[in-house]
């Protein structure tokens, strides 16, 4: 048979109908295609981040591409910001970040958690711990996240999507990630600060003084503060006094659940203070003390906040804010303080916290209310000058 252009065009028109209904297109990824190339913001000096793009790597059979939502903007992320104390540049900042699966290796199935994983859903990630990979999350409550890596923390090598603050990031093997689709955007972007807090308090209980009915004094309400407050009212605590010098921001701690505030500014000196504290819980001082400010002068003060064999959990400082002069016999040793210290999380408290941000909505807690700010990631020079200026609570960059 002569086979002519006719001939073929009549070919494929029916090779191209014979495919109809039995062939499926290729599954669009969740949230549209996947470009060849994606921005990063980097940070190139202090004070500066560069938008720049790259070719997206291949994805490998263990690796996870993660189309970014969200990324919070954190404290750590401001001294690194400001002044490279940890060294990183150039980096790719941002760990507090959130986002769609729309690329997922073959060999990836499951969570950190041992949830199933699959392209459209939603993840955050925490800690690599690559000293010891054997460690699930069940082993590590023992263990914080010190020393461990975290993506967002991570100097910039040929791989560029290693930091939430871009429109990608590549997950490798080995990292933590948790799929948390059952949380709406602003919860997801919760999560890190709120785990935090959830460690603090698992800590604070090991003393065994803290109960449902304690009398329990939260200094500092900036957000450790108030999502503290918050964790306690979803663990049905509700004699709560709230300590801060700015009147906003105790208006808000009333919102998150506080029963009472003092403002330290109306008072002078640490016995009114302390006074002060003792009348807003109807006479009696703290059964427990939440310490959530980097000043040492507020830890030296919280002492006086807290009954006889009162407890104490001090979390406030994150980095080194200079030493606090205290009285050990007046403020330990007579009076029998148990004190417990805090520092960041273990995984096991991430899985508490996704619960936890369910209960918090659930009880009309206004989480939401905490994010305060949301710039584009072309503005996030502007997103980190503003977390430097102690605007507002949690700044977030938004992706479209
Ligand atoms: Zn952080």
């Amino acid at each position: 048979m002569d086979i002519n252009s006719s001939n073929i065009e009549e070919i494929v028109r029916q090779v191209l109908d014979g495919m109809k209904g039995n062939i499926a297109p290729a599954a669009p990824a969740a949230g549209g295609s996947i470009p060849q190339k994606a921005r990063v913001a980097m940070l190139v000096k202090p004070e500066k981040f560069e938008l720049q793009e790259y070719a997206l790597p291949t994805i490998t059979d263990d690796d996870i591409l993660v189309k970014v939502e969200c990324c919070g903007v954190c404290g750590t992320d401001a001294h690194e910001y400001k002044r490279d104390p940890f060294g990183l540049i150039p980096v790719v900042l941002g760990h507090e970040g959130t986002g769609e699966i729309v690329k997922i290796g073959k060999n990836v199935t499951k969570d950190s958690a041992g949830k199933p994983l699959k392209v459209g859903d939603k993840v955050v990630t925490s800690v690599t711990l690559h000293d010891d990979p054997d460690i699930t999350m069940y082993d590590l409550n023992r263990q914080n996240v010190g020393g461990a890596d975290v993506y967002g923390l991570l100097p910039d090598d040929d791989d560029h999507f290693k930091g939430w603050f871009a429109d990608y990031i590549v997950l490798h093997k080995g990292a933590s990630v948790f799929n948390v689709s059952d949380l709406d955007l602003e919860s997801r972007i919760l999560i890190e600060p709120c785990a935090v807090l959830i460690h603090a308090v698992e800590r604070a209980k090991t003393t065994g003084i803290l109960r449902f009915n304690s009398r329990v004094v939260v200094q500092g309400c900036g957000p450790i503060g108030l999502i503290c407050i918050a964790v306690l009212r979803t663990m049905g605590i509700e004699n709560i006094v709230a300590v801060d010098g700015e009147a906003k921001r105790l208006n808000f701690a009333r919102e998150m659940g506080a029963s009472a505030t003092v403002n330290f500014k109306d008072f002078q000196g640490i016995e009114a203070l302390a006074g002060g504290v003792k009348a807003a819980f109807g006479g009696y001082f703290a059964d427990f003390a939440f310490q959530c400010t980097g000043s040492p002068v507020a830890h030296a003060n919280i002492y006086k906040f807290i009954r006889n064999g009162g407890g104490l959990c001090e979390l406030g400082f994150f980095i080194n804010g200079g030493d606090a002069t205290i009285n050990p016999h007046f403020d330990i040793c007579s009076k029998e303080i148990t004190t417990v210290g805090s520092w960041v999380y273990t995984l096991r408290d991430y899985a508490t916290t996704f619960d936890f941000l369910k209960r918090a909505k659930a009880i009309g807690l206004p989480m939401e209310k905490l994010i305060t700010h949301k710039f584009p990631l072309e503005q996030i020079n502007e997103a980190l000058v503003t977390n430097l200026k102690m605007e507002g609570l949690k700044i977030a960059v938004i992706n479209k």
